[in-house]
Parts: structure tokens; C-alpha cells; sequence
């Protein structure tokens, strides 16, 4: 899938912009502090209907219009998709002083409103940072994220699950609290057991399959990348309890009734802890560079490990979709030596649109020159130019 169209208004430094992108490589040339990964964000924020890195959904609505009477942010977009065309719109309500207005995300999917669940993956999309480089060596929250933001696009019913199973985690550590303080009995766990089980089943299975494909994908990139000279090791490590990585159960029953004996065996721990102990959100995937954790690699190991598990990304999403899914490289080709940047375009150049982010376009001469579409944004405002 490609995006035609871009329209961005009242979005974090953007005033109103409306943007014609192209098949093929859009290459976004700005100084620092202009735009350039906003303008990403509110891609992929289409695409996932989350920030990818604001806490607040007021905190994405421009700044000088925060405090007027309807504080609003609007996105929409133009796709053409193998499975139809796409008109996507967000509106952004941000801080409101009249009731009658709630803050938080309007959807309109070909001109409907819908849940904001229900719009997650329409535009898919895969972004690439500078940040990346952690999701090989950073905390496991980053690697779940990246499974989570992955998955959610491609199957509602795990997105569904996700939400199902944070719900019933924050009344169940509430129930554990109860339970230690003594204002509930032990047995009304038994309920949020299953509850908890069942979802949690839901999510480690799909986690799972999900690295089934990733795994030998972003192997393949890393030595690829790294001309033969790196190995990457990804291994899932289920937080299921007493585990061990070949014992992996084969569908969601086996993964629900193992959490389920888990929990039963953690229960009096959990009430002395006031806190749910194991379960997918505790997982990690473990990551290795040449066979040692990847906290001990390079800068540059690290970076061409987390971009490996990004490829594998895209190739996961443009298996389950039967589409591509638009690639957004923020910054990350610039700080990559030329060997590694052909490798990372080579697999793009593949794909039906790419778009990239530059401060420093002498630096990426060679995409500038393939690039289909060129633009330069300055104060939130972004122009094409022709030529170089
Ligand atoms: P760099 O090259 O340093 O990565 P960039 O072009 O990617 O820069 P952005 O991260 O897109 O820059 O940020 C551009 C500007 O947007 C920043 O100066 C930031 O202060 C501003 N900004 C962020 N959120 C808002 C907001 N809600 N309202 C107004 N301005 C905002
Ligand atoms: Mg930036």
C-alpha cells in the first residue's frame, strides 16, 4: 500500500500542511527541530492509532491552540491498498473546559466513525528511529512494544486480547491488595485467574507465532547487514513460569492452562507481593550478538541488530497483509555506513513506498538521487522541491 495524500493541521508544531507523496522513496530533508519526526509520528499514529512516543494525547494538539475553546489536531489520509482505498481520518481532542466535548481520538474510516480499535492497522505502517537501537539492548518493555505495535495491525483479535488482559491485571492486583489487607477472601481470585489466563493465553500464542517468522527473517538481514560477520539470536521467554524455551505449548489451551497451574502456585506470594508475577506482560524475547546478550555489542552490533528485527517487521507485516506496509525511516539512514544504508534500501526499494527523514541529505546522496518525491520541512510547514 502506498499513502497519496497527507493533510496535517494544528499536529504538534504543524500549522496546516497538505502533502502529495509519490510511490517509491519520499525523502523529507529539515534542519533540527522543524518537523521531520512529527510528521512521522502522525504516520504511524494513523497506522496504530497510538503515539509512538507521547504520554498524552494533548501533548500532540499545537501548543498555541491548547488552551481555546475546541483544541483539536486533525489527521487524514489518502491510501491505495491491494484490498481497496482507504480514507483515514483522526481528529485529536485535546484538554477541554466544556463538558460536552470529550478529549481523547475521533475515528472515521471511508467517511464512518469507528472505535479507534476497530481503525489500528488499516494503513500499516512500520517506523524506524533513532531510539530503535534499545529494542535490541534496552528494557523488555521496548522488545513487548514491538511485538504488541506489531501484531495489533494485522489481528484484531489479538489487539481485542491486549486490552482484555490489561483490564483484568490492574482488578486483579487490586484484588490481591484486598486479599493481603484482608477486605477479600483468597477464593475470589480464583475467577480473575482464568480471566487472566485466558487472554494471557491468547497473547503468548500469537507472541509466539509471531516470532516463528520473525526470527529467521531478522537472522537472515542481520548476517546479510553485516556481511557474514554477525549472528543474532532472538528466543521468546514467556514470563509463564517454569519454562524452558523447548517446551514451548503449541496452542492458546496449553499456554492458558500452564499459567493457570502457575498462578495456582504463585497465589500465596502473589497476596504477599499485592501483584500479579508472571504473565505476557512480563515476557521478553531474548536477544543475543554472537551468541552473547546484546547488552554486551557494539553500538553499531546493536544498531544493525535492531534494525535486522525492523526488516523482519516490515516482512512480517507484508506477509500477514498481503500488502506492503509503508516503511518510515526517521533519521536512521544518516548515522549507518554506506554498506549497510545499500543493504537497508536494497530490502526497501522492494516495498511500495518508503518514506525517510534527513537533517543531513548530503549525507544520504544516494537515496536523494533515487528519491521519487522530495520535500523540505521548516516550522512545520512541508514544500516539494525539484532538482537537489
Ligand atoms: P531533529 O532533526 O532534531 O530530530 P525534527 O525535525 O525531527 O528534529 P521534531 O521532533 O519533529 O523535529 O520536532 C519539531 C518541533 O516540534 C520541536 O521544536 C518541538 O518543540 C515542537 N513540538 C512538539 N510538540 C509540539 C506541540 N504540541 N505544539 C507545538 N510544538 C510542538
Ligand atoms: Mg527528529
Amino acid at each position: 500500500m502506498f499513502i497519496s495524500e497527507l493533510e496535517v493541521a494544528n499536529y504538534r508544531n504543524y500549522g496546516r500542511s497538505r502533502i502529495r507523496l509519490d510511490r517509491g522513496i519520499n525523502l523529507v530533508v529539515g534542519d533540527n527541530a522543524q518537523g521531520k519526526s512529527n510528521l512521522l509520528e502522525a504516520i504511524y499514529l494513523l497506522s496504530t492509532l497510538r503515539s509512538s512516543r507521547a504520554s498524552s494525547d494533548a501533548d500532540l494538539v499545537r501548543r498555541d491552540i491548547l488552551h481555546t475553546e475546541f483544541p483539536v489536531a486533525r489527521l487524514a489520509t489518502h491510501v491505495e491498498r491491494s484490498a481497496g482505498n482507504l480514507m483515514l481520518e483522526v481528529a485529536i481532542v485535546g484538554r477541554t473546559t466544556d463538558a460536552s466535548h470529550r478529549a481523547g481520538k475521533r475515528v472515521r474510516v471511508n467517511g464512518v466513525p469507528r472505535r479507534a480499535s476497530e481503525a489500528v492497522g488499516q494503513l500499516a505502517a512500520v517506523l524506524f528511529t533513532t531510539l530503535d537501537i534499545d529494542i535490541a539492548a534496552g528494557p523488555p518493555l521496548l522488545r513487548r512494544r514491538y511485538l504488541d505495535m506489531m501484531i495489533s495491525q494485522v489481528d484484531r483479535g489479538y489487539l481485542r486480547a491486549m486490552q482484555k488482559y490489561a483490564r483484568v491485571l490492574q482488578q486483579r492486583n487490586s484484588l490481591l491488595k484486598r486479599v493481603q489487607a484482608r477486605d477479600a477472601s483468597a477464593s475470589e481470585l480464583n475467577f480473575w485467574d482464568q480471566e487472566l489466563a485466558h487472554s494471557g493465553g491468547i497473547i503468548m500464542q500469537a507472541r509466539a507465532d509471531a516470532l516463528g517468522h520473525l526470527v529467521p527473517q531478522a537472522q537472515f538481514h542481520m548476517d546479510r547487514l553485516s556481511d557474514g560477520l554477525e549472528t543474532l539470536g532472538m528466543t521468546y521467554r514467556p514470563a509463564v513460569g517454569g519454562l524452558d524455551e523447548h517446551d514451548c505449548p503449541i496452542d492458546e489451551t496449553e499456554w492458558t492452562a500452564r499459567m493457570l497451574r502457575a498462578l495456582g502456585g504463585l497465589r500465596t506470594r502473589e497476596i504477599h507481593a499485592g501483584a500479579t508475577l508472571i504473565g505476557p506482560h512480563r515476557d521478553d524475547v531474548i536477544v543475543e550478538i554472537n551468541e552473547l546478550p546484546a547488552d554486551f555489542g557494539s553500538r553499531a552490533q546493536q544498531r544493525t541488530a535492531a534494525l535486522s528485527m525492523r526488516i523482519a517487521e516490515a516482512s512480517y507485516l507484508r506477509r500477514a497483509l498481503g500488502d506492503d506496509p509503508v516503511v518510515l525511516l526517521d533519521d536512521v539512514l544518516s548515522e549507518l555506513d554506506a554498506r549497510r544504508r545499500r543493504g537497508v534500501m536494497e530490502f526497501f526499494d522492494t516495498f511500495q513506498q518508503t518514506i525517510v527523514t534527513t537533517a543531513e541529505p548530503d549525507r544520504v546522496r544516494d537515496v536523494m538521487t533515487r528519491a521519487a518525491g522530495r520535500f523540505v520541512v521548516a516550522a512545520g510547514t512541508v514544500t516539494r522541491f525539484e532538482g537537489e
